[in-house]
């Protein structure tokens, strides 16, 4: 059984059998959530709405924030990989692999607020999206993007995702609706992100740790390669592969919770979500057009 030092990197997954084992053990003791490792678990969380199948090492349901802390420091201690998961409708496999699963919709399920005047919401991550309309319809508000899977569908899958849906058409795809993340690093610290001015830069930096390294690190790579950023992202409306790097560039704001959406649990767990609200249509008209041949 290896271990790690918080931060060593990993290139594969060193979980063994025993090794799996003692991580569950770890995390039953040390999580207020639940943590399930038997094989039904593991066979029900092997696939998600595509073709794929990876059985995970197991599944957690964290309660909150601080459990999500110590799910990555106690997998990081094992090298074992994490994925986040919401409803777990992803088509291509985003939503599955051999890694400790990290199902936020059983207990981070809650609408945080709801403030009409600016139009926002704030989220846990495991917020339905017909949930969140709901509760938004009440004033007159709607969250735009709307996947065929909206009764399903989490807000943290969304921005997983960066989720579109027919009305993404006219209220854009889910990154042009997140204002601000909560996020927990794969170093286990928590951070607070969005657009980010140069004195919140500053500010980030002086406060050291790992949210010092991550802007320092992702200022540089917007500055090297800020050319080839603005000229290689196709201004396509529903693009939604590949990391949102556009979003880093100064035009953009520097914005660190764009960047993340679209990235599929790859980069950091997401435990909060801010979105913007936009008016609900007063009127709503469905058009079915009829054609005499293909
Ligand atoms: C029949 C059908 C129709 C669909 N129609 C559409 C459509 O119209 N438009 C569209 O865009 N998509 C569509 N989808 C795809 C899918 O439903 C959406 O992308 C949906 O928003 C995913 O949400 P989810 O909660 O199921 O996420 P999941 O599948 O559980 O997860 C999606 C991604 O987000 C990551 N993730 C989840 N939670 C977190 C977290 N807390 N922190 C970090 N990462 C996290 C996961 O690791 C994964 O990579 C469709 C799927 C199906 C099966």
């Amino acid at each position: 059984m290896t271990t790690y030092e918080p931060g060593q990197d990993v290139n594969r997954s060193d979980v063994d059998e025993a090794t799996r084992l003692v991580l569950a053990d770890e995390l039953s003791r040390s999580l207020r959530g639940d943590v399930r490792f038997d094989a039904a678990t593991r066979g029900i969380y092997a696939t998600d709405s595509s073709n794929y199948r990876q059985v995970p090492l197991g599944v957690v349901f964290p309660r909150d924030e601080d459990d999500v802390v110590r799910i990555v420091e106690i997998c990081a201690r094992y090298g074992a990989p994490l994925l986040g998961r919401g409803a777990g409708t992803s088509l291509a496999g985003q939503a599955c692999n051999v890694a400790v699963v990290v199902d936020t919709s059983r207990h981070m399920n809650r609408i945080l607020e709801i403030d009409p005047e600016r139009r926002v919401a704030r989220v846990q991550p495991g917020v339905v999206l017909d949930r969140l309309n709901d509760a938004a319809r009440a004033v007159d508000l709607t969250f735009g993007p709307d996947p065929a899977t909206h009764a399903w569908c989490t807000i943290g899958g969304m921005v997983g995702n960066n989720s579109c849906g027919t009305h993404a058409l006219r209220y854009g795809k889910t990154v042009d609706n997140v204002q601000a993340l909560r996020i927990v690093t794969s170093r286990g610290e928590r951070m607070r992100v969005g657009a980010c001015d140069d004195a919140h830069y500053e500010e980030l930096k002086a406060g050291g740790g790992d949210a010092a390294r991550i802007v320092e690190e992702l200022r540089r790579l917007r500055d090297d390669y800020a050319t080839e950023i603005a000229s290689g992202f196709p201004a396509i409306d529903r693009r939604v592969s590949g990391y949102n790097l556009d979003a880093l560039l100064e035009k953009n704001g520097f914005h660190l919770a764009r960047a993340l959406v679209g990235s599929e649990s790859t980069c950091a767990l997401v435990t909060e979500i801010t979105v913007t609200l936009s008016p609900w249509p007063r009127h709503r008209v469905l058009v079915v057009l009829g054609y005499h041949d293909i």
